[in-house]
């Protein structure tokens, strides 16, 4: 991969990495036409990364087609595919027995996702600025559906200095409205139309402020009820509402706000969000 890059760089063609676990679904795919538009070679980096996974997470479950990931790569490039890479390290590759550094954003990990899962974002800045230090892309595409994330990676893009071009893409979303997921594969059918009351209840928030309510406590007590009539078995984990940027609360919607919560949906963690103001 290095000896790839090194080749590439030293044709004067730029570089743009859409790092993933794979099992595709269309919002992966959405990444890889941003990565066509915004450079000249897509690197797709596809890896299970055991590191962000806690220990009562789905690591041994969590679903892998290889073959099936790269036709469908290969079908949304086009006659951009031979120039394509498709990087699928191993977890020793990256993290030989031996391994023992870590790369960590201090505060915006504490809340939301990271309050709950404490070492899962440590595991994914590790293994994005590896991929970043292997594959020396000139632009990053990461998706707004994991929206913490988004804005951790970005720090840490920014904090450690990497020549890298930011994007965030928007969530894609399937007819109903549920965020695409690769973890949508766990449900059956009650459970599968059961998972769109994430939507349903960001969709009321909007509604809510669009209405002039800007209470956060207000909207967030209309969304449990969302939640549990179309889906009464689920377990909400948060509801949070945060500046953009930041990642700090809001008592009140204001500019810039973003609405982001995690439920459990027949067992399965969904998370999902909307910009609100
Ligand atoms: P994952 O394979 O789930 O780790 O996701 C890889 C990348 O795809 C991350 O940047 C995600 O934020 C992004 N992604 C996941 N789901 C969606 C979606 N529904 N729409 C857009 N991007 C997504």
């Amino acid at each position: 991969m290095q000896t790839a890059v090194r080749q590439i760089a030293g044709r004067g063609k730029t570089i743009a990495i859409v790092p993933t676990m794979g099992a595709f679904h269309k919002g992966h795919l959405s990444l890889i036409r941003r990565a066509m538009k915004e450079a000249d070679v897509v690197v797709t980096t596809i890896f299970v990364n055991p590191a962000q996974f806690g220990p009562k997470e789905d690591l041994g479950k969590y679903p892998r087609d290889l073959k099936a990931d790269i036709a469908q790569i290969k079908a949304t490039l086009g006659r951009r595919a031979r120039s394509a890479i498709v990087f699928t390290p191993k977890a020793a590759d990256i993290y030989p027995e031996d391994f023992e550094t870590w790369v960590m954003v201090e505060k915006l990990t504490k809340t939301l996702e990271g309050a709950k899962r404490p070492t899962h974002f440590r595991g994914v800045t590790t293994v994005v600025a590896k991929l970043f230090n292997i594959c020396r892309p000139d632009v990053a595409i990461f998706g707004m559906k994991d929206y913490q994330q988004a804005i951790v990676l970005k720090r840490m893009t920014k904090d450690l200095g990497y020549p890298i071009k930011y994007v965030i893409a928007p969530t894609v979303r399937e007819p109903d409205g549920l965020a695409m997921s690769s973890r949508n594969r766990y449900f059956d059918d009650t459970a599968r139309w059961e998972a769109v009351c994430l939507y349903y209840a960001l969709e009321s928030a909007k509604s809510m402020v669009k209405a002039g309510i800007l209470s956060v406590k207000r909207i967030e007590k209309e969304m449990q009820a969302v939640i549990l009539a179309t889906c009464p078995t689920a377990e909400i984990v948060y509801i949070a509402f945060t500046d953009l940027d930041s990642l700090e609360l809001v008592k009140k919607v204001q500019r810039g706000t973003i609405c982001s919560l995690s439920v459990k949906v027949h067992g399965v963690s969904l998370i999902d969000n909307m910009k609100l103001g």
